[in-house]
């Protein structure tokens, strides 16, 4: 990774006009927001340029317009979930650029905040269009990036307006670029990552890149599967890609030749039907799964014996469930192998970095992630990022 300025870098910034992109794309449920976690992301950046006497102007997208005005889809919406976070009034500016921005900047007093409308609303935001950037740009002074979860996408508020503005990562955002770089950049070894979800198809690219990474892959959930039917195994009724053995296959090999060892069960939780505590349910060896049944979980004694390579590990990388964890008793592996990346987290011997959509909700159902080093609520982005593509909204920050 390269080298980014942060708001330590900022001179005297009173009553200079900051642009700041943010996530404010917000769960609602009948025009009310239901979950602030992302306004609570960005709190501490805003709050921090507004201390120090900046305008402050949020840019942010919600939803998908597509390039038109949305009635539904206006940030107006959220305006008061945002002065409730962050204990300020906040000024709503229905346009991202022009006269109606300026003359919002000429009535804002040094220390005050205004959110502008939905990006998307243009469709030079998605386009990167450079001479919307460059009209967004024509009302500030300076520029920050608080929004890593949108960094996959090389848009006009998350690319274009580094071209045109000095260029900042906001507090949330260097938060998580440290904890990335900490986990895969210059990580200390040896390092494990815990690959597991539903399917080998759907993290291909993330298991590619991460056998040239690190030092032990740890293969868990439905993807296991295709792994273990790639040695021979007979899966049974199990999630399983037959199509991808070969993959599966490729991707071994090419962990041997770069001394990565890979880790998968050897013993799972099996059951005849997907139900909770079905009265089929037992544990076996991989080798003695029958036809009817599904491999479901990892199982106890694979547990134990992750838990000793974590135990031999510095630093973990974290995507996927170990099993279907949201059904009961399948969240066991999951639930296990998270308490004891978290006691290790704890103890100082581990740095632990987490992220996807599933994930984080098994380890806040493990109880776990209060005590990982850094949780990436980062969807989209973090994938990419476990994939080893370059984020166009972080190299520009980066340039
Ligand atoms: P994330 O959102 O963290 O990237 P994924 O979406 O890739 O994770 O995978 C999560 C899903 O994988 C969960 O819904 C879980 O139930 C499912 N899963 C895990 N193990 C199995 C399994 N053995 N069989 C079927 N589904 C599984
Ligand atoms: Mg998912």
């Amino acid at each position: 990774m390269g080298a980014f300025k942060t708001l330590d870098d900022l001179g005297d910034v009173t009553g200079k006009v900051a642009l700041v992109r943010v996530d404010l794309n917000l769960p609602m449920d009948g025009g009310q927001v239901t979950d602030k976690t992302r306004i609570h992301a960005s709190a501490p950046t805003i709050l921090e340029l507004a201390g120090k006497g900046a305008k402050v102007l949020l840019l942010a997208h919600f939803g998908r317009p597509g390039g038109e005005r949305s009635s539904t889809q206006s940030l107006s919406m959220v305006i008061d979930a945002v002065q409730e976070v962050l204990g300020k009034e906040v000024m709503f500016v229905p346009e991202v650029a022009g006269p109606v921005v300026a003359q919002a900047v000429g009535i804002l007093r040094p220390g005050d905040i205004a959110v502008l409308e939905n990006t998307r609303f243009w469709k030079g935001e998605e386009a990167n269009d450079p001479a919307f950037a460059k009209a967004i740009a024509a009302n500030g002074d300076f520029f920050v990036n608080d929004a890593f979860s949108a960094a996959h996408r090389a848009h006009a508020t998350t690319e274009g307006l580094t071209h045109y503005l000095p260029s900042y990562a906001g507090r949330s955002m260097q938060a998580e670029l440290e904890a990335l770089g900490k986990a895969l950049g210059d990580p200390e070894r040896p390092v494990a990552a815990v690959v597991g979800g539903a399917k080998v198809s759907s993290k291909l690219a993330v298991l590619k890149h991460l056998v040239s990474k690190v030092d032990h892959l740890i293969i868990g959930g439905g993807m296991a599967n295709t792994f273990l039917a790639a040695r021979g195994v007979d899966v049974g009724k199990s999630l399983c890609e037959h199509d991808l053995t070969d993959t599966a296959e490729e991707i071994m090999g090419a962990a041997d030749q770069a001394g990565c060892t890979v880790h998968l069960p050897y013993d799972v939780v099996v059951a005849k039907e997907f139900a909770a505590n079905p009265p089929s349910l037992r544990t076996c060896n991989v080798h003695e799964v029958a036809a009817d049944e599904m491999i479901l979980d990892v199982g106890p004694q694979a547990v134990e014996a992750l838990a000793d390579v974590l135990k031999t590990c510095r630093t973990l990388v974290w995507n996927g469930p170990l099993g279907a964890f949201e059904t009961e008793p399948f969240d066991a592996a999951t639930v296990a192998l998270a308490k004891t990346a978290a006691a290790l987290t704890k103890e100082g011997s581990l740095v632990s970095v987490a992220g996807g959509g599933d994930t984080v909700a098994a380890l806040n159902h493990a109880g776990a992630a209060q005590d990982f080093t850094y949780i990436s609520t980062a969807g989209g982005a973090f994938l990419e990022w476990m994939e080893g593509r370059e984020l166009p909204g972080v190299a520009a920050l980066e340039r």
